[in-house]
């Protein structure tokens, strides 16, 4: 399909927010760009507040919806390739090089412009579009980066790597900007052809899996002057939620320690091993989480162990992830792995010293926004699973020793935040949420129940299940941004939950310095081993109308069982 072009003249693109509503999109550096001299006079320009403004009739707003279906509806054929062209490019946290040029380029294309590197992220970037002027900023965001180990054939129901060893998409990280950039498209053409004034800012969660991105974002203002932040992730269900969620934040940290290398056999009283150092801190740690609250998730990998047996290493790492629901359990959990982490340096007299490589907020999510979601979720409903679809993903719920429950079929209530969240994992996201009114679209473009950072989770993600969610997903998200852009009323209640309810009294509590940097470095040697023999199978949407096709593989599948000697595990 061809690439849809913008319309719009480059003066629309080039005018800035009023000064009324103080927009800095992107940072005073995106800022600059607009600032061309006939937009400066746009400066100039009073313009009624948002709240004084007067929401669109009902009927009126009912129809643009229709329209955005329509206009989803129309794009189906881009979600699918965009969808399976990122699928294809299985890149790991801060490597997203293929991914985030791919984008850039649809978007481009479209009309937007494009901030690249934000915040000190290679593969981080903004794409703005405005209409008129004075309107609200909608900024759309999702997450793009892979799993390691977890390439997957897609639509074959056993582990059958693509390229053995390899990362893939074991989350589904490759719908969300195929869901974003096709809500975008039709609702800016529904702008364009209504006249509704306002922008439109997409951004990739970069390194989510290491809870890399969002937070420099933030600290360097990117969202700075948005009026709502829709983000959208992967799940088994089309839903959102507002409040506090269930999952944690938190802090991910690597100690490094220090000591003397010595021949381990000839002298090894002249060597003090670092390794000893890391063994003894993951001791200290793994007693000490006895002591602490069951609701705390903590682990952690050995990074570096040593080079051989016979050196006493001098130097070895271990990276962990502090886990919390609250801000101050999340500092509190790092601060008791500080003191665990000096105390095992004392005892094997090496020295430490730690750099944090990510953080990620608790989320909490906006009340108003979540509701005006909800109602449009009731009106998308799931998609229409086929008999073959449903046999397909119970086939790979028992291939994996889930119950076989198939694709989710009803849609759950939107309920008021549990009194005891449960713990489980976080998102960055959990940032932008106490920096703006934010919420999280999921969308049922996996399979329920599954392992999640696991190839199985790769299965579905470009197959028509995960078409068919994305195409919902986008539906949710375009109607949702009309809210947005033709209530200013939800605009008000939206921006008073957030400042007289969620942050009336907690604040956010950035946990990176303001001169960390992203440890971009991460995954270069992994993807530098793997994508010379990834890159061969790269989607070609020129010559294959899908992945699968590509791939040569049958859909729907016939062979439903791993074959004998075919993993499932
Ligand atoms: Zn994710």
């Amino acid at each position: 399909m061809a690439y849809e072009i913008c319309g719009a003249s480059q003066a629309d693109i080039l005018v800035p927010q009023s000064a009324a509503t103080a927009r800095n999109l992107g940072g005073s550096m995106s800022v600059a760009r607009f600032l061309t001299a006939a937009a400066m006079a746009g400066l100039m320009v009073s313009v009624a507040p948002a709240a004084l403004a007067q929401s669109y009739p009902a009927a009126k707003i009912a129809g643009l919806k229709a329209q955005a279906v329509s206009g989803v509806d129309a794009r189906a054929k881009l979600a699918q390739q965009m969808n399976d062209q990122i699928f294809s490019y299985g890149e790991l946290a801060f490597q997203e090089v293929e991914t985030s040029k791919y984008i850039t380029d649809v978007l481009e294309k479209n009309g937007f412009t494009i901030q690249r590197g934000v915040a000190g992220l290679p593969t981080g970037w903004t794409a703005t579009w405005t209409h008129g002027k004075g309107g609200p900023v909608i900024v759309l965001g999702s997450d793009i980066d892979g799993i390691p180990k977890a390439s997957q054939k897609p639509g074959v129901p056993w582990h059958d790597p693509l390229v053995e060893g390899a990362p893939g998409h074991g989350e589904g990280h490759n719908s969300g900007q195929a869901l974003n950039v096709v809500a975008a498209l039709a609702v800016k053409d529904i702008m364009q052809k209504e006249n509704i004034s306002g922008t439109l800012m997409l951004w990739p969660g970069v390194a989510e899996e290491l809870l890399g991105g969002k937070a420099y974002m933030v600290r360097d203002g990117v969202f700075k002057g948005a009026d709502a932040a829709i983000f959208t992730h992967v799940g088994s269900t089309l839903g959102t939620t507002w409040g506090a969620t269930s999952g944690t934040g938190l802090v991910s940290v690597e100690y490094t320690f220090k000591g003397a290398a010595a021949h381990s056999a000839g002298a090894p009283w002249r060597g003090r091993s670092a390794l000893d150092a890391v063994e003894l801190m993951n001791m200290g740690w793994n007693m000490r989480r006895e002591h602490l609250r069951p609701e705390q998730r903590s682990h952690y990998v050995i990074v570096d162990g040593g080079d051989q047996p016979n050196v006493v290493p001098s130097t070895a790492s271990v990276w962990y992830y502090f886990r919390e629901q609250t801000f101050e359990g999340i500092s509190k959990s790092y601060e008791i792995g500080n003191t665990i982490a000096e105390a095992a340096a004392k005892m094997t007299d090496t020295s430490v010293e730690r750099r944090v490589l990510g953080t990620a907020a608790p989320r909490h999510f906006n009340r108003p926004l979540a509701e005006a979601a909800k109602a449009n979720i009731d009106k998308v409903g799931l998609p229409k699973w086929t008999p073959e679809e449903q046999t397909f993903a119970k086939a790979v719920q028992k291939n994996l020793g889930s119950k076989e429950k198939g694709l989710a079929v009803e849609l759950d209530k939107l309920s008021p935040p549990v009194e005891k969240p449960e713990s489980g994992g976080s998102d960055d996201i959990g940032d932008i949420s106490w920096t703006l009114p934010t919420i999280t679209i999921v969308y049922p473009s996996n399979i329920p129940d599954l392992p999640g950072h696991h190839w199985s989770n790769a299965i579905s993600m470009a197959t028509p299940i995960a078409h068919k969610g994305v195409v919902a997903g986008s539906k949710v998200v375009a109607m949702t941004m009309l809210d947005v852009l033709t209530r200013p009323e939800l605009r008000t209640q939206a921006k008073d939950y957030f400042t007289k309810v969620q942050t009336k009294d907690q604040k956010y509590v950035p946990m990176i310095a303001a001169n960390d940097k992203p440890p971009i470095e991460i995954n270069t040697d992994i993807m530098a081993k793997y994508r010379p023999e990834m890159s061969k199978y790269y989607y070609d949407a020129e010559r294959y109308p899908t992945y699968l096709d590509q791939l040569g593989i049958k859909w729907p599948p016939t062979e439903l069982t791993p074959p004998k000697g075919g993993r499932a595990d």
